[in-house]
C-alpha cells in the first residue's frame, strides 16, 4: 500500500495548524519537505518535548514524506536554542536533510518564514508552500505519518498544558477528552477562577467552557486567572475593539511596520486597515484589501501596538467583509523582503515581557503517565474539508482505534476513529461519545 493511502486509512492531518489533511501533502510532488519544530507560541513546548522523547519516529515520518514526494531535499527547521532536541533528532536524520536553526522569535514557525529561512523563496501572495514545490509539516503531524506506516491510527493529541497550573506538563490524550480531565490530568489550576487559551495565546481562542474537548489540532491548553492581562484584553466585547479603534488610532503605523507578513515583503499594512473603521463603505472596501495576507499572528495587537488597539481583529474583521463582497485582493506591488526585517524581528522572551506572561514561563515536561479518560466527545469535524460521517450506531461496543467516522474517497477530510474503549452513547451530526 502506499505511504499516502495509509496515512488517509489513519486520519492524519495536520496537527500544528487548521488540520489540513496529510494524504494530500504526501501524494504531491515537490521539491523540497520542511519539517517544522519551530514552536513559537508562548508557554507552549509539546514539540519539543516530542522531538526530545520520539526523535526516532518524527524522523522516519520524515523520511516516508521525502520518498513519497520524491523530494531531492529536506529541511528541519528547529530553534538553535533547543540543542537537546537538535541533538535527539539529528541521530536519526538522513544524508537527504539539513537542520535549518531559527533564532528565538515570534512568529519562527509560520509557514511562510520557515520556508523563507530554509529555501530563500518566497510563497506567492495568497499562496501555498506547493506553489513553489515545499509542502510543511509540524513534528507531530510527521510522528503521526509514521505510526500510520504501522497501521496505527490518530486516536491521541500530544498537548502542552500551562499557564497558573499546578504542573504544567506535555502530555497523550485521547481525542475527545473534556479540558476538564485535561486541567485536573495536569494537577488542577491554581486559581479558582480561570479562562483557557485554546492553542495559545496568541493564536489561539479563549473559552471559559471547560467541557469543550481536544481534538487532533489542539497543541495546549494555556490556563491564566480571569483578571489576567490577556483574558480582560480578549474578553472585551467585539464591537468595543472596533469603537475604540476608530476612535483612538493615531495611524503611528507601528502595527504595519512589526508586522510579519509585511517585513516579509506581502502587502498587508494593519493601519491601513483600521482606516476601515472610521471611513465609508467605499473606502472600507479599499482598506480592507491591506488585510487580505495578513495571517492572524497577533503581534500588531498584542505587542506592536502602544495603545492596546486591535488591528488584528480589524483585520480579521475585514477579510470577512472582503470575502461577503465578492472582493479578491490581487498584490500590486512586487514581492521584496524589507531591508530592517530583521532588526525588527520581536524576541520570544520580550515578548513574554509584553504579554506579562513571565510568571508562568517554565517547562512542561513529557509526562509519560496515561491520563485516566471514561468519557470521550469525538467530533466529526477536526480537518479542513467535509465532516466524516458517522459509521457506528449508539449502543455499539468499540475498540480504541476503530474506524467510527468515514470521508469517502475522492472527498476532502479525514478519517475518525475510536480514541478509548467503551459503548456509544451518542452519535449526532457533531460529536460521537464514547464511555468505557
Ligand atoms: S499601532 Fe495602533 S495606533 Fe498605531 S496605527 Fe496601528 S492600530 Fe493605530
Ligand atoms: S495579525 Fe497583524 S501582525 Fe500578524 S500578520 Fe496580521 S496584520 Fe500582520
Amino acid at each position: 500500500m502506499l505511504h499516502s493511502e495509509k496515512i488517509f486509512n489513519a486520519g492524519v492531518v495536520g496537527a500544528g495548524g487548521a488540520g489540513f489533511p496529510a494524504h494530500i501533502k504526501a501524494n504531491s510532488k515537490v521539491e523540497y519537505v520542511l519539517a517544522n519544530g519551530a514552536e513559537c507560541e508562548p508557554l507552549i513546548h509539546k514539540d519539543y518535548e516530542l522531538m526530545l522523547h520520539f526523535p526516532k519516529e518524527i524522523s522516519k515520518g520524515f523520511e516516508l514524506l521525502i520518498e513519497s514526494t520524491s523530494a531531492k531535499k529536506g529541511f528541519f527547521g528547529v530553534k538553535e536554542k533547543n540543542t537537546k532536541a537538535i541533538s535527539a533528532i539529528s541521530q536519526h536524520l538522513n544524508g537527504k536533510t539539513e537542520l535549518t536553526k531559527l533564532g528565538d522569535f515570534y512568529p519562527s514557525g509560520d509557514e511562510f518564514e520557515l520556508v523563507y529561512e530554509a529555501t530563500e523563496r518566497l510563497i506567492p501572495p495568497a499562496g501555498i508552500p506547493l506553489d513553489i514545490g515545499c509542502v510543511v509539516n509540524n513534528v507531530e503531524t510527521l510522528y503521526n505519518i509514521a505510526l500510520a506506516e504501522k497501521d496505527i491510527p490518530v486516536t491521541k493529541k500530544f498537548i502542552c498544558v500551562a499557564g497558573a497550573i499546578k504542573k504544567p506538563a506535555s502530555f497523550f490524550v485521547p481525542i475527545g477528552t473534556s479540558f476538564k480531565d485535561v486541567i485536573a490530568f495536569a494537577g488542577g489550576s491554581k486559581v479558582k477562577d480561570y479562562g483557557v487559551f485554546v492553542g495559545g495565546v496568541m493564536m489561539g481562542q479563549l473559552t471559559f467552557d471547560l467541557e469543550e474537548v481536544v481534538t487532533k489540532t489542539t497543541a495546549g491548553l494555556i490556563v491564566l486567572p480571569k483578571d489576567h492581562y490577556l483574558i480582560k484584553r480578549k474578553n472585551q466585547p467585539e464591537q468595543n475593539w472596533h469603537r475604540i479603534g476608530k476612535s483612538a488610532c493615531d495611524q503611528c503605523s507601528y502595527c504595519t511596520e512589526f508586522c510579519p507578513r509585511y517585513l516579509l515583503g506581502y502587502q498587508v499594512e494593519p493601519h491601513k486597515v483600521m482606516r476601515s473603521l472610521g471611513f465609508t463603505k467605499t473606502g472600507a472596501s479599499v482598506w480592507n484589501q491591506m488585510a487580505e495576507l495578513c495571517c492572524s499572528c497577533g503581534l500588531c495587537t498584542l505587542y506592536a501596538c502602544p495603545e492596546d488597539l486591535y488591528p488584528k481583529e480589524a483585520c480579521d474583521k475585514a477579510k470577512v467583509e472582503m470575502r461577503d463582497a465578492g472582493i479578491k485582493f490581487v498584490q500590486q506591488k512586487p514581492m521584496k523582503v524589507h531591508p530592517i526585517k530583521e532588526g525588527r524581528r520581536v524576541p520570544l522572551k520580550q515578548l513574554i515581557m509584553k504579554l506579562k506572561l513571565q510568571d508562568y514561563d517554565v517547562e512542561a515536561p513529557y509526562n509519560p503517565e496515561k491520563i485516566p479518560v471514561k468519557k470521550v466527545r469525538i467530533p466529526l469535524q477536526q480537518h479542513i474539508g467535509n465532516p466524516a460521517t458517522a459509521i457506528v450506531k449508539k449502543g455499539e461496543g468499540v475498540e480504541e482505534g476503530q474506524i467510527i467516522g468515514k470521508i469517502s474517497d475522492g472527498e476532502l477530510g479525514a478519517n475518525i476513529h475510536a480514541s478509548i474503549n467503551g459503548k456509544v452513547t451518542d452519535v449526532n451530526e457533531k460529536f460521537i461519545s464514547i464511555e468505557s
